[in-house]
């Protein structure tokens, strides 16, 4: 069996954000030379996240405002995790949105549905944090 694991990195500008990480797996599935296979994407932080949806700014406009709705950022008191802390909606957010995906690898590439794109999900950001990429098979 063959395998590859990398990490890619992100720094945010803002606290959150939604970043199209389908070509960077992509070019790993490529690189790992694997044509059958799993590739496993997962969130290394417990306010970020991997997701698969639309890339659609509508969506994610939705996604944003739903995820404000169920776990608003402030006021920062009504989360009893924030002692010394400021973060407790983006542990819930990350929650909700998941840790990561596994999609199938099929002849060398990702199988994945015609509109399913790849997302890094970040909550709590404007510091270096990292996603996990491995890709096994043969
Ligand atoms: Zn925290």
């Amino acid at each position: 069996m063959k395998s590859l694991t990398k990490h890619l990195w992100f720094t945010t500008k803002t606290r959150r954000a939604f970043i199209n990480i389908t070509r960077d797996v992509e070019e790993l599935v490529h690189k790992s030379g694997i044509q059958e296979g799993l590739c496993l994407v997962n969130a290394m932080h417990i306010t970020a996240s991997v997701f698969i949806n639309d890339d659609e700014s509508g969506l994610h406009d939705d996604f944003e405002k739903w995820l404000e709705g169920l776990a608003p950022q402030e006021p920062i008191s009504r989360y009893k995790h924030n002692v010394g802390e400021d973060n407790g909606d983006a542990h819930l957010k990350r929650t909700i949105m998941g840790r990561e995906v596994v999609v199938a690898i099929t002849d060398g590439k990702l199988d994945c549905g015609p509109w399913e794109q790849i997302f890094y999900g970040e909550f709590d950001g404007k510091r270096k944090k990292r996603v996990l990429v491995k890709i096994l098979g043969e």
